[in-house]
């Protein structure tokens, strides 16, 4: 666990080895506490990324670092309907006020299922490796495909 680092998002946070034990080391039925404050407090209301989050969560650790390939998001394209943030399996896709921001590249798991969803044309949502830089992705977009005559 040394050296998991947060984004600037998230606020830095390194989370020291010596106060930390791996997961194989967590004696078993053991709570392991989500935020820094009692149960009892509602945390619901709080913006997900103000919340007082323990050492213990996942979500103060960096763990896509198995991903192959990522999505791409594209500005232009994007009409803000929500599909992505509503199927993304791990609540990576950020989105304020009903306007979609980006990816959070911290948890993204490479899945695709965001670009399977998106139903612009072209999608503005695209699988590249993980080396691609985004600007170079987006010089690759493809045009909108013209509908088939029939
Ligand atoms: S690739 Fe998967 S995990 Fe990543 S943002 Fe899209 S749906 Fe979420
Ligand atoms: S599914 Fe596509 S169009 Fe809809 S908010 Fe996400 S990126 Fe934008």
């Amino acid at each position: 666990m040394k050296g998991v680092l947060a984004t600037d998002r998230r606020g830095i946070r390194e989370l020291g080895a010596e106060e930390l034990v791996g997961w194989d080391e967590v004696t078993q039925g053991v709570i392991l506490e989500s935020f820094e404050v009692p149960m009892e407090e509602n945390v619901a209301h709080i913006r997900p990324e103000e919340r007082p989050y323990s050492d213990f969560s996942s979500y103060t650790a960096t763990v896509a670092s198995w991903r192959v390939i990522k999505p791409v998001y594209n500005r232009d394209i994007c009409i803000d309907c929500q599909n992505c943030w509503v199927w993304c399996p791990d609540t990576s896709i950020i989105s304020r006020d009903k306007q979609m921001l980006g990816i959070d590249y911290d948890h993204c798991k490479g899945c695709g299922v965001c670009v399977e969803v998106c139903p612009t044309n072209p999608k503005s949502l695209l699988m590249f490796s993980e080396a691609e830089e985004p600007e170079a992705a987006l010089a690759k977009w493809p045009e909108k495909k013209k509908k088939e005559k029939k």
